[in-house]
């Protein structure tokens, strides 16, 4: 079969689709405080039941009508891709599409055991969760009792194992670890993990989120200028998401993704697919498009790509820019949370 790749659709602000995210699971074994926060997501949370989770030919047959529509590259994500079972089938049937990336966001808890395994089946890059290097502050943060070494050692054998340029997600949110920055900073210099902190997010509504709890891209800057000398790098293309910087002593480069302070939806090029078959186009969104149901009625392939098809022209989200210019600083109403749709 050949794919019609580049077939120019474009939403309603003109912008390709470019990225699906598939979260596979909305169970986690962390609580971070910033995404599941433990009062809500307790014993008594109702997560996904087995019958509701998208099987793995139906996630093929929908990465398969996105890439018609100009798809390249697939996240999975979560909750916790990991403790989805037998996630080396899936990354082995979705790498036989022709030209598909596919890379993955975990909290690295697990990925120590299966990286050799996750490379043989084909995953191109991992992307890991990691608040700081200081065991304290990990457990604050991430509300876990897996210890911090634990995901240190899973980094080393991602690399190890050929799934980099591995790449380290810092989410940073004053008052909890905003003295992890530089911790951070000089634990990945002149390594070949590159660093990416990123401005707390109002995702979701449980995690209770105030603006005075960001910390913009010029102060993790500036933190970690002060005590090692550095440049702003220009983009490698026109909507790099991250703001990267680099070290002049050649001790390597970081980068800041700088959602609130400096929202960049005008590049947006991302849909999300929730585990139980949902497609949004907007982070924030508040709902999404059932592509279950309609997998589930028997509907053929041409039929899910008309779908997205037609989501995708009528789209026109930019929810953090409207929220750059809000008073209210909240522009819409109840919105999902990420470990259900993807993050
Ligand atoms: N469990 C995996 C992990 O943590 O890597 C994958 C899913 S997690 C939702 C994906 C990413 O979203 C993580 O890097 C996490 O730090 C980020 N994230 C979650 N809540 C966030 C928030 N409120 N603001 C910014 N980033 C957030
Ligand atoms: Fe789990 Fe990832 Fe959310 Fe943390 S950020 S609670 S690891 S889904
Ligand atoms: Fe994309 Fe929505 Fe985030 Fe803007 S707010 S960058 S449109 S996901």
């Amino acid at each position: 079969m050949t794919n019609d790749y580049g077939s120019g659709l474009l939403d309603a602000r003109g912008r390709p689709l470019r990225d699906l995210r598939i979260s596979l699971t909305d169970r986690c074994n962390f609580r971070c405080v910033y995404c599941m926060p433990r009062e809500t997501f307790g014993p008594d949370h109702a997560f996904l039941t087995s019958d509701r989770l998208l099987s793995f030919d139906e996630i093929e047959r929908i990465t398969r009508a996105s890439m018609r529509l100009g798809v390249r590259k697939v996240r999975l994500t979560g909750g916790e891709p990991l403790l989805r079972d037998d996630i080396e089938t899936l990354i082995a049937s979705l790498k036989k599409l022709d030209g598909l990336e596919v890379a993955m966001t975990t909290n690295g808890a697990l990925l120590g055991d299966r990286a050799v395994a996750l490379a043989r089946a084909g995953l191109d890059r991992v992307t890991v969760s990691l608040d700081s290097t200081d065991p304290e502050t990990f457990r604050r943060m991430s509300d876990t009792r897996v210890p911090v070494a634990r995901v240190l050692g899973s980094i080393d054998a991602a690399a190890a194992a050929g799934l980099g340029p591995v790449k380290v997600n810092v989410v940073v949110r004053r008052g909890v670890n905003e003295n992890s920055v530089l911790d951070l900073a000089r634990t990945f210099r002149r390594s070949p993990v590159t660093v990416r902190f990123i401005e707390y997010m109002d995702v979701g509504s449980t995690n209770r989120w105030q603006h005075d709890q960001v910390i913009g891209a010029a102060e993790i800057a500036s933190t970690i200028g002060a005590e090692f000398p550095l440049e702003p790098v220009p983009p490698r293309y026109a909507g790099e998401v991250a703001r990267r910087y680099r070290y002049l002593d050649g001790g390597g480069e970081f980068g800041i993704i700088a959602s609130v302070t400096r929202p960049f939806c005008g590049d947006c090029t991302r849909a999300r697919l929730s585990a139980d078959g949902q497609v949004y186009t907007c982070l924030f969104a508040g709902s999404g498009t059932d592509l279950r149901a309609l997998i589930r009625s028997g509907a053929d392939d041409d039929a899910i790509e008309n779908t997205l098809r037609r989501l995708w022209s009528a789209r026109s989200d930019r929810y953090s820019e409207l929220r750059s210019h809000s008073a209210d600083e909240s522009p819409i109403g109840p919105r999902v949370e990420m470990s259900y749709i993807g993050g």
